[in-house]
């Protein structure tokens, strides 16, 4: 079983630090949620894991498996098993959802596979589809629609938990900043998160500032991020405490941070 290790984690964007020392570690099959108020810094850390260009690590290291990533570009950090969402494109006009998760499953599966290369075998993949629309509870014709062409909220969390389903990832880290997800949408994403985690032992990575989703996804280990720091680690009695007590409790006890 594979661990996602960030240790001391610091991160600049234009020169200005926002993540001072993050310190987390998952394990496969784990479900983790990282909470905060905004502007904690909890958006740079998975842009950071992610590797874009903007985001600085200037001190202690990400690794999965004793691997850095920031040795490694976006494709090759999905090739070692890292899933982050929104590295895909929010929409490509003319591509299907089947045809889009062939290309994206085989690029991981083949990790020497050249772009315009063979794909993974339709029948193959097919069936594989096919279990795993099962499984979600997807309808079929969802896999011949465009991606995310006129998608509504809860059919782009369907696509992406399909995905997520598909490519089997070590790990996976959600950014669900989108506090306008309507309710269809946070059952969605809080089933498929439950299930790859139970079925394909993904080890999950939440962040989100809200408790709602929380509620359907239940975290076995709860951190809250502020002020650039994991401040808070403990289990789902956080989230209770978050939405009875809000932040002001972390303010006040942690007022060197803000
Ligand atoms: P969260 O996701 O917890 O709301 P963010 O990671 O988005 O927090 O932001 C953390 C801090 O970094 C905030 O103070 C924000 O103003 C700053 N920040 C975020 N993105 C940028 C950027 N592109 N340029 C400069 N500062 C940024
Ligand atoms: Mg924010
Ligand atoms: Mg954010």
């Amino acid at each position: 079983s594979k661990v996602l290790e960030i240790k001391n984690l610091h991160v600049a964007i234009d020169g200005k630090e926002i993540l001072k020392g993050v310190d987390l570690t998952i394990r496969q099959g784990e479900v983790h949620a990282l909470m905060g108020p905004n502007g904690s810094g909890k958006s740079t850390l998975s842009y950071a894991l992610m590797g874009h260009p903007n985001y600085e690590i200037t001190g202690g290291s990400a690794t999965l498996d004793g691997v850095d990533l920031a040795d490694l570009e976006a494709d090759e950090r999905a090739k070692a098993g890292l899933f982050l969402a929104f590295q895909y494109p929010t929409s490509i006009p003319g591509v299907s959802v089947a045809n889009f998760l062939r290309h994206a499953v085989s690029n991981v599966r083949k990790p020497d596979r050249k772009e315009g290369e063979e794909l993974i075998p339709m029948r193959e993949f097919r069936k594989e589809l096919r279990a795993s629309m099962d499984e979600l509870g997807v309808d079929p014709d969802f896999a011949r629609r465009y991606l995310n062409e006129g998608f509504s909220g809860g059919e782009k969390k369907r696509a992406e938990v399909l995905q997520l389903a598909m490519l089997k990832p070590a790990f996976a880290i959600l950014d669900e900043t989108d506090s306008g997800l309507d309710i269809d949408a946070v059952r969605i994403v809080s089933e498929g998160v439950n299930r790859v985690a139970e079925r394909q032992g993904t080890g999950v990575l939440v962040i989100t500032h809200y408790q709602r989703i929380l509620t359907y996804i239940k975290p076995q280990f709860v951190h809250i991020l502020f002020g650039g720091r994991i401040v808070e680690n403990g289990g789902p009695e956080l989230v209770d405490l978050l939405e009875r007590e809000g932040y002001d409790w972390v303010r006040a006890k942690y007022p060197e941070a803000a």
